[in-house]
């Protein structure tokens, strides 16, 4: 699903975010990307999610080289993607609702077929009935959960997380991996981000690990 070949990124004016890393990630696994703060490893989200660009090597996603795509492609490749973050980036003056139906509505979709899907979306991740509440009324766990109802909405190949758990409790982030490991399950692929040793650990799925911008074997 996912091929990293001898990637390398530079950005301007700065030292090597990436320095020659490969691995493949499997259609349906599960995998964590961990290093300390500066290791590379929202540099390495970006290239996979097309914000960034790498200096040198490759990047497959899905069997389409992304390395070097033009501009007006990156939407379409982008609906494959889902992606969640430490700060849930939700529009707090709209409704869960409309939060949700974000995706859909820049993908272009009838107003039925976004209920629909809206409500689907919301159904896994438990928050059926909160349509109609807005962000800030919400606990942090649950503002988290609209984040992955939205991530998920477009039926997305890949989820990206970048440190999805950072603001939660153990309980609820718990609760947000066993969400993430069901996505897993139906063939989603899954590379999340994240600082926090135990919770890798405890769920023992795959590890990346960056060290200044290298990937670790293992
Ligand atoms: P992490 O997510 O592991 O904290 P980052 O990918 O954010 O690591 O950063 C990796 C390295 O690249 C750091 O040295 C960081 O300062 C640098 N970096 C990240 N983004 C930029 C940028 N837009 N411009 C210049 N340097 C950057
Ligand atoms: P994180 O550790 O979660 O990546 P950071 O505070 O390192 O968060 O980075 C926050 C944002 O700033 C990111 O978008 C990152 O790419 C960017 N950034 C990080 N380092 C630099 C830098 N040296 N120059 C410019 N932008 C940077």
């Amino acid at each position: 699903m996912l091929r990293f070949e001898h990637v390398c990124k530079r950005y301007p004016d700065a030292g090597d975010a990436l320095i020659d890393v490969s691995f493949r990630l499997a259609r349906g696994e599960m995998a964590f990307l961990t290093g300390r703060s500066g290791a590379g490893k929202s540099t390495l989200l970006k290239l996979i999610a097309m914000m960034e660009q790498c200096t040198r090597g490759n990047v497959m996603l899905d069997g389409k080289d992304i390395t070097r795509i033009g501009e007006g492609r990156i939407p379409y490749l982008r609906r494959n993607l889902g992606l969640i973050f430490q700060d849930y980036k939700l529009l707090n003056d709209r409704t869960v609702f409309d939060n949700v139906a974000l995706p859909l509505i820049v993908s272009g979709y009838s107003h039925q077929d976004i209920a629909r899907r809206v409500r689907a979306a919301l159904d896994k991740v438990s928050l059926l009935g909160k349509e109609k509440k807005h962000p800030l009324s919400l606990s942090g766990g649950e503002q988290q959960r609209v984040g992955i109802a939205r991530a998920i909405v477009n039926k997305p190949k890949m989820i990206l997380a970048d440190e999805p758990t950072g603001n939660l409790d153990p309980d609820l982030s718990a609760e947000v991996m066993h969400m993430f490991e069901q996505f897993m399950q139906v063939g989603v692929t899954v590379l999340i981000a994240t600082h926090d040793i135990e919770l890798i650990n405890r769920l023992g799925h795959r590890v990346l690990t960056l060290e200044h911008g290298r990937l670790l074997a293992g």
